[in-house]
Order: structure tokens, then C-alpha cells, then sequence
């Protein structure tokens, strides 16, 4: 479920985002979630669900609560093993935490990013670590069984010992999972315009590299095991929703700008509130656009997919999903890569090796 709506654009973010200006896009969104979920009649008994966007967290507690009821209305939660709702550390109230606890939500994820008040300034973000903690807190004592927070390296002017600080600061938190990621400049951002601008340069691969190796590094110190290139948990804290992707799993996406993968047809919801809205008024699906995945593109997008887990890839599982055998030439490929020692064998699986999980899109892209 995407909900877009968020305070301001965040230096670093292209997402499809909607300011919250008045109450009437609040009424739109709901009422939107409303008749998408109608097409699929009362059919929906998903074994995760997950709020993202935007930011959730921007409803007020009352909307928040309206949204969790429409869901109700249509999603049969009796199958649900993991329900995660994305929240901005500064919308973490008590109100909201009770809201989340109410609603049966069992994870919260937290957009922190940093404990370190310059690096939040650069990548415009508006919380302050106290509010951090102080979310944090309210989230464990309302009974939120799962906590993970956010954190972005390899920002301008993080150096190591700056990073290094800030792990600590993530690791003494009372959380049970990390997503750490590495800095991207996509096109349209105002990141992406400073640094065209000449007002701050990006750190070069290198430095990227030592960060990440740092990352990796301490939070395997701290318990949180690396089940994911980018993500970390503490023992029974993995996120079930999150592996769905990487197993290239089926899923459904409702609210603008939504992906679905169902079958091998993937699709996108318009991403903007207001034509999503009112093609869903029409009584029309609001996709904005579609494709099939041919066997061989469904092989090459889940192994590079499966790739990203520490468990890798189960050959004979992918040609048993694709219905069709891997074909030579992608077999040649794994060959090399394993004699260039970025992948290895793991009984029936393949996966990275620690050099080729620094290499991962590389790798990712030979396999595709
Ligand atoms: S809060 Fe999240 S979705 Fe919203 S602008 Fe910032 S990064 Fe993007």
C-alpha cells in the first residue's frame, strides 16, 4: 500500500511523493484505497501487508485509524504473519503508536537515516536524533513487536570515523533491524542538482567501498546479520515482506504509484494522486503501465534478485517458476563468475562471495 504523502522532498528522494496540503487529499486517498480494493473483491488474503510511501506516518491518528478500518473492509487479515508500517521518526506520537498497536501492525519501520545532526541536515531530513530515540521508545512501549530503522552511508563529508560514530549510536538503539544504504544521486533531486551545481561532491567509489565494509562490518559485531546486501536482523526479525521481492514473488500493490507482480505481468499505478483517483472514480484500474516478462527475463531478474540474500540462488527452483531451463550461455556466465571467485556453491545453491556482494550490481548485471 503506498500512502505518498510526506512534509517536504527530501534531498536524496525521487519517489513519487504528494504534499499534504488540505484535508480533501486525505478524502481522496481514502476514498481511493477504497475502490481499488473493491476490484479485487473479498478475494485478498495476503500472507503480508506492508504501508509504505510517502510517509504513512504524515496521516493524523484519526485517518491513520480510517485507512487500517477500509483495509479491513476488503482484507481478510486472519493469513497476515508480518504487518509493517513505515513511519518519519517526528510523527511518532503516542496517539499514533497506540493507532499502530491497535491496528495489529507488528513492525514499524523508521526512516533515521543518521544519528548525526549535519549528516540529516545534508540529506534534508527534519528529525533530530533525540526524536529518534524518542520514537523509538514509544514504538517498544506500545508493544510493536519489530523495529527497524533506516541509515544511509557514503553521504558528503561522512568520513569514517564520522560513520563509525553514528553506527554506534544505530547499534546502542534498541531495534532489531537495519536497511543501510548507500547514497544514490538520481536525475530530478535536489541532491542531484547541488552536485551539478558544483555545491558538494560525492565520495568516490572507494571511499563507498570503506563505508561499506564499515557498515557490514559493525553491525555483525552488534548480532544483526546481513540476510540481504542492504539489510540486517537480529535473530527471528527478518522482514517476511522484503523477501517476497527477492524471491520474486507475486504481490500486489494498491495506492498511487503501486506495483503489482502477478503471474509474470508486472504493472505500475499512476503516480499521481489525482489522475489515480479519479480513474478509479471512472470505475477504471488506474495502471499506468504494464509488461509480460518473457521466461528468460523472469530467470535473469530473480537470480539477480535471489543473488542479494545470503541464501543465493536455487537453480532447480527458478527453472521450475520460469518453466524453462537455464539456458547455456547464462550457465557459462555463472561459470566465469565463479572462477573470478564473485560467486561460489553453497550445496544446491549459488551465491555472492564477500567480494561479490561489493560487487553486487556488476554481478547482478552479467546474469540479467
Ligand atoms: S520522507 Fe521518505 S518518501 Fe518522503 S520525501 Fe523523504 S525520503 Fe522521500
Amino acid at each position: 500500500m503506498h500512502s505518498p504523502f510526506c512534509r517536504r522532498r527530501c534531498s536524496y528522494c525521487d519517489f513519487a511523493i504528494a504534499i499534504l496540503r488540505s484535508s480533501s487529499d486525505v478524502d481522496r486517498f481514502l476514498d481511493g484505497i477504497s475502490l481499488e480494493l473493491e476490484h479485487f473483491g473479498d478475494s485478498l488474503r495476503p500472507r503480508t501487508l506492508y504501508v509504505g510511501g510517502g510517509t504513512p506516518s504524515r496521516l493524523a491518528p484519526a485517518d491513520l485509524r480510517e485507512f487500517f478500518a477500509r483495509l479491513d473492509r476488503t482484507i481478510d487479515r486472519r493469513s497476515v504473519l508480518e504487518f509493517t508500517v513505515e513511519a518519519n521518526p517526528e510523527d511518532v506520537t503516542p496517539d499514533r503508536a497506540v493507532v499502530l498497536r491497535e491496528a495489529g501492525v507488528t513492525r514499524v519501520s523508521l526512516g533515521v537515516q543518521s544519528l548525526d545532526p549535519e549528516t540529516l541536515r545534508q540529506l534534508g531530513r527534519r528529525h533530530t536524533p533525540e526524536q529518534v530515540r524518542h520514537a523509538v521508545t514509544l514504538l517498544r512501549d506500545a508493544g510493536i513487536r519489530s523495529i527497524n530503522v533506516d541509515l544511509i552511508f557514503a553521504v558528503p563529508g561522512q568520513t569514517p570515523s564520522i560513520l563509525d560514530a553514528d553506527l554506534t549510536k544505530f547499534i546502542e538503539l534498541p531495534t532489531h533491524h537495519v536497511s543501510a544504504y548507500n547514497l544514490t544521486y538520481e536525475d530530478r533531486t535536489p541532491l542531484r542538482s547541488l552536485e551539478l551545481l558544483g555545491r558538494l561532491t560525492r565520495q568516490e567509489p572507494d571511499s563507498e567501498l570503506v563505508a561499506f565494509r564499515l557498515v557490514h562490518e559493525r553491525l555483525a559485531e552488534a548480532g544483526f546479520a546481513a540476510y540481504e546486501i542492504s539489510n540486517y536482523a537480529k535473530p527471528g526479525h527478518q522482514s517476511l515482506h522484503n523477501l517476497t521481492y527477492w524471491n520474486n514473488e507475486e504481490y500486489l500493490g494498491v495506492g498511487p504509484s503501486a506495483v503489482s507482480c502477478v503471474g509474470h505481468v508486472r504493472w505500475r499505478n499512476e503516480p499521481d494522486l489525482d489522475v489515480w483517483f479519479s480513474t478509479l472514480r471512472q470505475g477504471l484500474r488506474p495502471v499506468a503501465d504494464a509488461e509480460s516478462l518473457a521466461p528468460d527475463r523472469f530467470i535473469g531478474e530473480s537470480f539477480a534478485l535471489a543473488l542479494r540474500t545470503s541464501r543465493g540462488v536455487l537453480l532447480s527452483r527458478l527453472e521450475r517458476r520460469a518453466r524453462m531451463p537455464i539456458d547455456r550461455e547464462r550457465l557459462d556466465r555463472i561459470v566465469r563468475l565463479m572462477e573470478l571467485r564473485l560467486l561460489e556453491r553453497e550445496g544446491p545453491r549459488i551465491r555472492l562471495t564477500p567480494r561479490g556482494r561489493e560487487l553486487a550490481d556488476c554481478v547482478a548485471a552479467e546474469l540479467i
